[in-house]
Parts: structure tokens; C-alpha cells; sequence
């Protein structure tokens, strides 16, 4: 872990040495603020997410570091080691995603079609891709870590914030001698699966929100996450209100379905995303127009709700999976029936 490129090329001279930094606010995260800054050496417009320097903000970095080799994500320009009022920092410099967040590029645009949806979540998609491929799961796959490169009619969009980047490993931990793999369930086996499941999940919201301008789940009571609509997400309770879906292809809302799909077994993976043929042939999508953009603007009061319904909603399905993972050792098993396995409790014979 510690001896990767990023944590390698982790700079410990003074970050001012090479870059000014303005007092612009880029954008407001859990860990702070991300500010602009400029590189002195060229000029180029950035932004700095700093982070105290923890296990956790080094395991971020890394993994952003590594994921960097997708040209759709969010690229790591720098990275230091300073201490800033008397705290150890990671000063992280990435390139300015200056066209701003999706859904915010979204509301502002007129004549949005079901084929522009369809290129956005295949460029996400891509991003997965490379991401799962890597055996890195991203869990906190939103709207506001999506973000265009510049306003232009071209630009890029890429995903950033890997503060809950998982690496997914094979088994590395089962598969070691104290555990026993015959009595565990399929999931415990295979968690990596579920990590990889829930950036699945969250591309069928998106893609449901890009079709139609409101989420496939409400929360009815006005707070975040209520009980029902925990419930409403287990049970994948949600529908294709006809007013807004009549004229979507049923291709779109096929994929829909397989990526909502609450039991993550039958849930479709990355791979079978990307041959799906609403993704695959999206260039050939029909141009229907939809309502997205009108609903955002009229809706956009109910956005900040809906981010923070989204983001409970992940957390809920993180906590969900690492629980799966939670299993003991058998030495520390007090099972009885576990314990006969024990080579020690049964003199090694059985
Ligand atoms: P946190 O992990 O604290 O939530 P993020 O990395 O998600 O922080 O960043 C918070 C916000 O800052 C983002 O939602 C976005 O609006 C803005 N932001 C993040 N990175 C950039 C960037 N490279 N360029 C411009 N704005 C950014």
C-alpha cells in the first residue's frame, strides 16, 4: 500500500513554492473546502482539496492516484505533505473541473435528449470500467462527485472523491488458514462483488434522474432517508411515472431495471453495463426530447435533499456490506459447533 507511485511522489516542500493560491471556494465537501489555485511554473488554473493526514486521506489519495490512469476521472496534478497551522496535511492539486457539477450543467440546458443521456452515462460508465477493472469500487458514486472540465459544449466529464474508495481484493483475508470458507455464505465469499455493486446501483439512480429530472426514491416525510424509503429501496419500489416516461425507450429503461435491481446478485455488472445496448450503440439513441432540465429548474429548491438522500442512501448500503465482512476468525468463535473445527480444540483429527 505504502509504496505506490502517489505516496512515492508525495512532495514535502511548501505547496506555495509552486502554486498561488486565491481565495475562490470551488466547492464545499464533508473533509473542507476545495479552492483554486494557480501553478506558478505555467499558470494553469487548479484546485487543492486538503485533508488532514490520516490512514484514511493517504488510502484516499492512493487510490485517486491510481485511478488517475482513466482519462474520466478527475486528475491528481500534485500531491504534498505540509504542515499547515501546526497540522500534518496532504495537499491534494488536482486540474479545475471549471464547467461545474452535472445535474447543475443540466438544468441550464435546453433541448436535452434521451441520446445526450445516454452519452453521459456512458462516460460514466467508462469511468466504472476502468475503476472495476482496477479492483477499486468508488461507494460514493453522486451527482456532485461528477464534474464537466469547462463550460464548452465538449467537455469532459469525470468523476472525483475517492474518500470512500475501497481497494476489492480476491478473498485476500478468507482465504487465510484461521478462517474456514465451507460455512459462509456466497456474499462473504465474494464481497468485493457487493462493493462493486453499489457503483451499480448508483449509476441506475443517475440514469433514472438524467431521464426524468427527480429521483426514482422519494423520501415522503421531507427528512433524509426516511424509514419508508429505506423500505421503498430494498423492496426497489419506484416507477416510470408515464407523464414523464411514455416517450423514454424501453432499451433506457430496461438497463434501468437491471441497475435497480435490489438484489445485487442479479444486479448487472460494469462489463454487461457496457454491452448493454442503449450504452454500447448510444450514439444510435432516438433524440427524443425530455423534461430534465425544465424539472431540475422547477425542482431546483428540492436538490440539496435530494443529494443528501442520495449520499444516506450509500452510506446505508456501505455500512450494509461491510457488515457482510464482519465475520470472525474461528479462534475467536465461541460457536460450539466452530469450534470443532478447531485443529487445537480437537487435537487436529476429526
Ligand atoms: P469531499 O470529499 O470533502 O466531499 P469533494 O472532493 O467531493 O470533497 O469536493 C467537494 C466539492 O468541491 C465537489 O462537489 C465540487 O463541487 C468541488 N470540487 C471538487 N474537486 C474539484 C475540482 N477538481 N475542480 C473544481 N471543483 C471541484
Amino acid at each position: 500500500m505504502g509504496n505506490s507511485a502517489s505516496t512515492q511522489s508525495l512532495k514535502n516542500h511548501p505547496f506555495q513554492q509552486d502554486y498561488n493560491i486565491t481565495a475562490k471556494v470551488l466547492g464545499l465537501g464533508v473533509n473542507g473546502k476545495v479552492v483554486e489555485c494557480y501553478r506558478k511554473s505555467d499558470s494553469e488554473k487548479c484546485a487543492l482539496k486538503a485533508l488532514l493526514d490520516t490512514p484514511k486521506a493517504r488510502r484516499e489519495l492512493e487510490l485517486h492516484a491510481r485511478a488517475c490512469a482513466c482519462p474520466q476521472v478527475v486528475q491528481i496534478r500534485d500531491a504534498y505533505a505540509n504542515t499547515v497551522k501546526g497540522k500534518q496535511c496532504l495537499l491534494v492539486v488536482m486540474e479545475c473541473m471549471a464547467g461545474g457539477e452535472l445535474f447543475s450543467r443540466i438544468q441550464s440546458r435546453a433541448g436535452f435528449t434521451e441520446r445526450e443521456a445516454a452519452q453521459i452515462v456512458h462516460q460514466i460508465a467508462s469511468a466504472i470500467a476502468f475503476l472495476h477493472g482496477a479492483n477499486i469500487a468508488h461507494r460514493d458514486l453522486k451527482p456532485e462527485n461528477l464534474l464537466y472540465t469547462s463550460p464548452d459544449p465538449e467537455a469532459k466529464l469525470k468523476l472525483t472523491d475517492f474518500g470512500f474508495a475501497k481497494e476489492v481484493g480476491r478473498n485476500k483475508s478468507l482465504g487465510t488458514p484461521c478462517y474456514t470458507p465451507y460455512y459462509v455464505a456466497p456474499e462473504v465469499l465474494g464481497p468485493e462483488k457487493y462493493d462493486k455493486s453499489c457503483d451499480l446501483w448508483s449509476l441506475g439512480v443517475i440514469t433514472y434522474i438524467l431521464l426524468c429530472g427527480y429521483p426514482p426514491f422519494y423520501s415522503k416525510s421531507g427528512l433524509a432517508i426516511s424509514p419508508g424509503m429505506k423500505i421503498r429501496i430494498r423492496n426497489g419500489q419506484y416507477s416510470f411515472p408515464s407523464a414523464d416516461w411514455k416517450h423514454v425507450s424501453s432499451s433506457a429503461k430496461d438497463l434501468i431495471k437491471q441497475l435497480l435491481q435490489t438484489n445485487p446478485d442479479k444486479r448487472m455488472t460494469i462489463n454487461e453495463v457496457m454491452s448493454h445496448q442503449w450504452i454500447s450503440t448510444y450514439t444510435t439513441v432516438a433524440q427524443t426530447p425530455l423534461a430534465t432540465a425544465t424539472v431540475l429548474k422547477e425542482e431546483r429548491e428540492q436538490w440539496p435533499e435530494v443529494q443528501e438522500e442520495l449520499s444516506q442512501a450509500l452510506a446505508t448500503m456501505r455500512i450494509d456490506e461491510d457488515q457482510k465482512v464482519q465475520l470472525k476468525p474461528l479462534h475467536q468463535s465461541e460457536n460450539r459447533i466452530l469450534k470443532k473445527r478447531r485443529p487445537e480444540l480437537t487435537g487436529g483429527k476429526h
